[in-house]
């Protein structure tokens, strides 16, 4: 089936099939605003879409997909240079949303308006699987955010897929308060309910207040918002009669994982995934839920552990190797740059994540983290960042941890860690020790940092690359 097929058989008279930030539409309005933008777009190059967490926005995002346009998301804060980075890059010609700037950057604005309809003679693109559906930008956490092209088959599968995994339906009411223009918020977020025909509520921001009030069956947040809500007692006791609560996009902390579970009596599901591959490792509703592990491979998904000398690792739940995959959730390479692509993949044909993991024996992944900035290298042994951060977050003192590999001409590289301390008399000294008495004393940090915050991008992703910038 089609990614859009689905469409014409689930929007039943539901006077609020999707509701963003309080403003609802029935299916039909939506369909028939997304026509009206399909109408106009058809045969463009590409349609840039201003994101705002707004009902025109997936008005826009359809009708970008009924034409058979790739559908380029912007983020709506993004500044010039990064929005002028992802049109120049993506070679869109049209823009639609509200309130769109000007001179439109260039660009043919397509103000969307939900009273709009198409003139009748217009007819949706035959839908064709390998078709871009997007072009997405990664999240720019390593470096300049590169447009992934992800085809209408690639979205189908692992929608299909993650329908399996957590028994999603019609009968669901998704919650969430994501942005729209990554794949957790609009692939999975908008794209999701459309193609279970879930209801989708989006809270317009991710707090907790909305989160509660929206009475969902299926929640959906990146770790920061998770540590809110789990933080905030009464909002968590609204989430209890939800049928699963998913965590992704970052590692979602072990306390976290924890007291969501004391408080709404079930642990979240985690899932794993990239803008290059969509998700591929979740946990099943119907599965185990294992703190520090994001699940097993969706159907059609094979996933291989590779070692410093290129063998391959076993699945035994201690080796540390490169996390490689194949399926058919996998993106059609990053537009116009076929080194880097061709860089992305083996040569007998799996995708590289840059991610590190331990596989358990029963199939859990678990991530260690980005091999370029989570793997620390030092004197001879690999540290994962996210075991020394876990230890530090045990300490009643701290707030938030971030640990990085820095450059040291003796051992290669140190554990530096940036601490946000709860009160003033944490020292450093307290930290170390504290990590020497639960860790090998070569996790130990050299160092300790205490700043106010964390510098993160829009999903919650610490920005690692920016901790190590010289001057911090
Ligand atoms: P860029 O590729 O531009 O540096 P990015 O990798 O952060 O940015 P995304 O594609 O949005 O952009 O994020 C994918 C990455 O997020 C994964 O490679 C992984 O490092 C991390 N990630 C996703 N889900 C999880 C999870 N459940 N646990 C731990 N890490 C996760
Ligand atoms: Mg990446």
């Amino acid at each position: 089936m089609g990614l859009l097929t689905a469409l014409d058989g689930v929007y039943g008279d539901r006077a609020d099939a999707v509701v963003v930030d309080s403003r609802a539409l029935s299916w039909e309005e939506l369909l028939r605003a997304a026509e009206a933008i399909a109408e106009r777009a058809a045969g463009a190059p590409a349609l840039a879409v201003l994101a705002r967490p707004e009902p025109e926005t997936v008005a826009a995002v359809v009708g970008g997909l009924l034409a058979g346009v790739p559908v380029v998301p912007l983020p709506p804060d993004s500044g010039p240079v990064e929005r002028a980075h992802i049109l120049r890059d993506s070679g869109a010609t049209l823009l639609a949303g509200t309130r769109l700037p000007e001179d439109a950057e260039g660009l043919t604005a397509l103000p969307v308006r939900l009273a709009d309809r198409a003139s009748g003679q217009w007819r949706p693109a035959a839908e064709d699987p390998d078709r871009t559906a997007f072009v997405l930008y990664t999240s720019g956490t390593t470096g300049a955010p590169k447009g992934a092209l992800i085809p209408h088959r690639a979205v189908a599968a692992d929608l299909d897929g993650l329908a399996d995994a957590w028994q999603w339906n019609a009968d669901d009411t998704l919650v969430h308060g994501l942005p729209l223009f990554h794949v957790h918020g609009l692939v999975l977020g908008v794209l999701g309910a459309l193609r279970t025909g879930s209801r989708l509520v989006h809270t317009g921001r991710p707090t907790p207040a909305g989160y509660a009030a929206a009475r969902g069956s299926l929640y959906f947040g990146v770790p920061t918002v998770w540590s809110r809500i789990a933080a905030d007692a009464d909002a968590a006791r609204e989430l209890a009669a939800a049928r699963l609560l998913v965590s992704g996009s970052a590692p979602l902390p072990v306390p976290v994982f924890e007291q969501l579970r004391r408080l709404t009596g079930q642990a979240p599901a985690e899932r794993y995934g990239m803008t290059e591959t969509l998700i591929t490792v979740a946990t099943r509703a119907d599965g185990e839920r294992r703190p520090g592990a994001v699940g097993v491979p969706l159907p059609g998904v094979r996933t291989r552990l590779i070692g410093e000398d290129g063998q391959q690792l076993p699945h035994d739940g201690e080796s540390v190797g490169d996390l490689q995959l194949q399926g058919p959730t996998l993106f059609d390479g990053y537009l116009g740059r076929p080194d880097a692509t061709a860089d992305s993949f083996t040569a007998d044909g799996w995708f590289r994540t840059g991610d590190v993991a331990v596989v358990e024996p029963d199939g859990f992944h678990r991530i260690v983290g980005r091999a370029s900035v989570d793997l620390i290298k030092s004197g001879g042994y690999r540290i994962g960042a996210g075991e020394v951060e876990a230890a530090l977050r045990d300490h009643p003192g701290v707030v938030d941890a971030a640990v990085v590999g820095a450059p040291d001409h003796d051992l290669g590289q140190v554990v530096v860690a940036y601490v946000v301390a709860a009160g003033e008399d944490v020292t450093e000294r307290q930290l170390t020790d504290f990590v020497a008495q639960r860790l090998s004393v070569h996790k130990r940090p050299r160092r300790v940092v205490l700043v106010d915050d964390l510098p993160r991008n829009a999903m919650g992703k610490v920005l690692k690359k920016q901790l190590l910038e010289p001057g911090r």
